[in-house]
């Protein structure tokens, strides 16, 4: 196997934004050329500010980026050439039509002539936009404009693909439409994909390799097999009536560890993790040992390892835990001002 040059190499970024939010604190990220990439974490990880360093429109305060081949810092005009950025939020015109967007697009990158045009029909054929050419795009519905924003990423034929959080806001069947679509486009086309993402099904259903990012840096990383393969056994979850308190939690915690068929013990609040080889054999000890401290338990749930269960390891608190809280929560609290998102 021949090993292909990294299309993205970031290494070491700080980003400290006005403020004192400490939001990039040793960022690495490289990703092979021809590859789809997952950035993963919950909102307020630093995806953003990685992406926005990535696709040259912030600086970090300090860290090394190539990507395609360039310097982004000494170079970022040649880095803008060679990738294409679809962000969060679409910049497509609502009231010019998907093809005059795409056109318009085109003769930003230089393109003239016919050649310009063919490449518009070709991309909205491609992304079955082909009926809705003629327009207006405040007509498309949300699946559609998004489409769109992936073909308007792609009219200059990018060397690297960013997507930052692709599929937000969409409906299950676009969002399940879509995916099939990245998944084409790296197959096809040898694109190098980054993207970035909250979902943790979309991570695992996308990328061949994921970062996983908690509080500016990455915590862990590798395919999505061998993240979930690095842990062992089945992840019991355990939900008790009543929150057993910092107290309670450290008296559980204990009581189970000297417990020899589980490991790994998480109390959060009224939520217990644990691993065991044989989830279901352990289940009724594990209620046993907890009936004897006097917790009652409402739910009980055995299950192979998910990357909810990856990310709970390394980054210490549930992915949608962290997801639900505030942009911001994740990094130095009382720092953020609102409405930063
Ligand atoms: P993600 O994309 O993972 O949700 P971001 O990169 O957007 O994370 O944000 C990382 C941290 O930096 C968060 O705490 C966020 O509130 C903060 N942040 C992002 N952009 C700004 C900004 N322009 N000014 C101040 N703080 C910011």
């Amino acid at each position: 196997m021949t090993t292909r040059a990294p299309a993205v190499a970031a290494q070491e970024l700080l980003k400290t934004y006005p403020g004192g939010v400490k939001a990039l604190d040793g960022m690495n990220v490289s990703v092979t050329a021809g590859t789809v990439f997952g950035l993963l974490g919950p909102n307020g990880a630093g995806k953003s500010t990685t992406v926005k360093i990535l696709t040259t429109l912030a600086r970090p305060d300090s860290g090394t980026v190539e990507v395609a081949g360039h310097d982004a810092l000494r170079h970022p005009d040649r880095v803008r050439r060679s990738i294409g950025v679809v962000s969060q939020k679409s910049g497509a015109d609502p009231v010019a039509t998907g093809r005059e967007n795409l056109v318009l697009q085109g003769r930003l990158y230089g393109q003239r002539g016919a050649a310009v045009g063919k490449r518009a029909d070709e991309l909205l054929e491609r992304f079955d936009l082909g009926d809705a050419a003629g327009r207006q795009v405040k007509t498309y519905s949300g699946g559609m404009q998004r489409r769109l924003d992936v073909a308007l990423g792609l009219i200059h034929r990018p060397q690297v693909l960013f997507l930052d959080e692709p599929t937000t806001g969409l409906d299950p069947e676009s969002r399940g439409a879509m995916w099939d679509e990245i998944a084409r486009l790296a197959g096809d086309e040898g694109l190098t994909i980054l993207l970035t993402t909250h979902y943790l099904e979309e991570a695992d259903r996308l990328a061949e390799r994921i970062a996983i990012v908690d509080r500016g840096r990455v915590v862990a990383e590798g395919t999505p097999d061998e993240l979930k393969g690095e842990l062992r056994g089945d992840a019991l979850q355990l939900e008790l009536r009543d929150d057993p308190g910092p107290v309670g939690a450290d008296l559980v915690a204990t009581a189970l560890a000297e417990f020899t068929e589980v490991r790994e013990v998480t109390v959060d609040g009224r939520r217990l993790s644990a691993r065991s080889d044989d989830g279901p054999a352990a289940v009724p000890h594990v209620l046993a040992v907890l009936e004897q401290q006097g917790f009652s338990v409402a739910t009980v749930t055995v299950a192979r390892p998910s990357l909810d269960d990856v990310y709970l390891r390394y980054a210490g608190r549930r992915f949608s835990d962290a997801d639900a809280a505030t942009a911001g929560a994740g990094t130095e609290p009382a720092t953020v001002a609102g409405g930063t998102r």
